[in-house]
């Protein structure tokens, strides 16, 4: 049985397992999917204090790196059930059982889709949720981008260095997204802004070779694009834990910035807990104040 469980290897669970070994605690680093979590598909971090310009790569390769090196232990699993054993928790991943006295959940959030017919079906074939990873795969084509927040931003103006064109498509005439991300866009002469506009339709047989885009008044035009990068937010997928930890109304964990739920022994860190900004520093401060929170509760129990 290890000390404590962190299920989630984005910069919340890191940070969280890197406290926890420096406060001499053997701990598990459980991930579903790649370690370094949604940062990796950044392709410029401009914004963590003291490193004023970095990969979202490189960041997270550092991270894990630096987690290792102190003796975290890391482990790829899709963690689907969790329960509460005499002395602590086990979590189950297929086939796979993990055990520890203490449970840190920072299961971060996924990609929110837009819901449209044939959105799925085009994923890899024109429709992207990452242009770090795919944005290659547009060089000299023309490209759209759906959503107004910082990663729609980041995405057109990563974009405009490869694509031929980048219309960039918010449903509002404001943006959400960081303003020196906006200005920077203005200042590229391949990215146009749709505003007051969706994203209604995705056009192609195997391939998307269009989008139809519908404006506040009902009006739509359709509008040659090869590829879309959907943008549009993230929703947490924190189901499995919700006998362990109380969910709010919008699927986060509802715990407050002491990261303590309900269950004496759980902490939740990182986006998919209820707050106000999700970003690299709080998922980093939420790493360390679930851990510290952790350690002392495995002291004193
Ligand atoms: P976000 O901030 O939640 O923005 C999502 C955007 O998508 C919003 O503009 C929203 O419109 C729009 N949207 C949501 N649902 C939609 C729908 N069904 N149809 C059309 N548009 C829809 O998400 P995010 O940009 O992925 O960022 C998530 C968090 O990570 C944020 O806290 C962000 O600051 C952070 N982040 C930081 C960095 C960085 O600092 N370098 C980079 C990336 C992300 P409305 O504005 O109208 O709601």
């Amino acid at each position: 049985m290890y000390d404590i469980l962190v299920v989630g290897g984005g910069t919340a669970g890191l940070t969280a397992a890197i406290y926890a070994r420096r406060a001499g605690r053997t701990v598990l680093v459980l991930e579903s999917t790649g370690f370094g979590g949604q940062i990796t598909a950044s392709h410029l971090v401009e914004n963590y204090p003291g490193i004023p310009a970095v990969s979202g790569l490189d960041y997270s390769d550092a991270l894990l790196k630096q987690a290792k090196d102190l003796g975290a232990e890391t482990k790829f699993a899709q963690v689907t059930g969790a329960e509460q054993i005499p002395g602590g928790f086990r979590l189950t991943a297929g086939k796979k059982e993990f055990e520890g006295k203490a449970l840190i959940l920072a299961t971060g959030a996924k990609h929110r889709t837009l819901g449209l017919p044939q959105e799925e079906e085009l994923v890899g074939r024109g429709v992207s949720y990452c242009a770090v990873c795919d944005g290659a795969f547009f060089k000299d084509k023309d490209t759209a981008v759906a959503g107004g927040g910082d990663s729609a931003l980041q995405s057109a103006l990563f974009l405009s260095g490869v694509a031929k064109s980048v219309a960039l498509i918010h449903r509002r005439d404001t943006f959400r997204a960081q303003a020196a991300y906006v200005e920077a866009a203005k200042t590229k002469a391949n990215i146009t802004f749709v505003m007051d506009s969706n994203v209604t339709a995705l056009e192609g047989e195997n391939t998307l070779n269009a989008i139809t885009l519908t404006d506040k008044s009902g009006g739509s035009k359709t509008i040659p694009v090869e590829g879309l990068f959907i943008e549009v937010g993230q929703i947490p997928d924190n189901g499995p834990f919700a006998q362990l930890a109380e969910l709010d109304g919008g699927g986060y964990f509802a715990a407050g910035e002491d990261c303590r739920t309900k269950t004496p022994g759980v902490f939740v860190a990182g986006d998919c807990r209820s707050k106000e900004l999700r970003q690299l520093t709080t998922a980093a401060a939420d790493g360390s104040v679930a851990a510290t929170a952790a350690c002392q509760w495995l002291d004193e129990r």
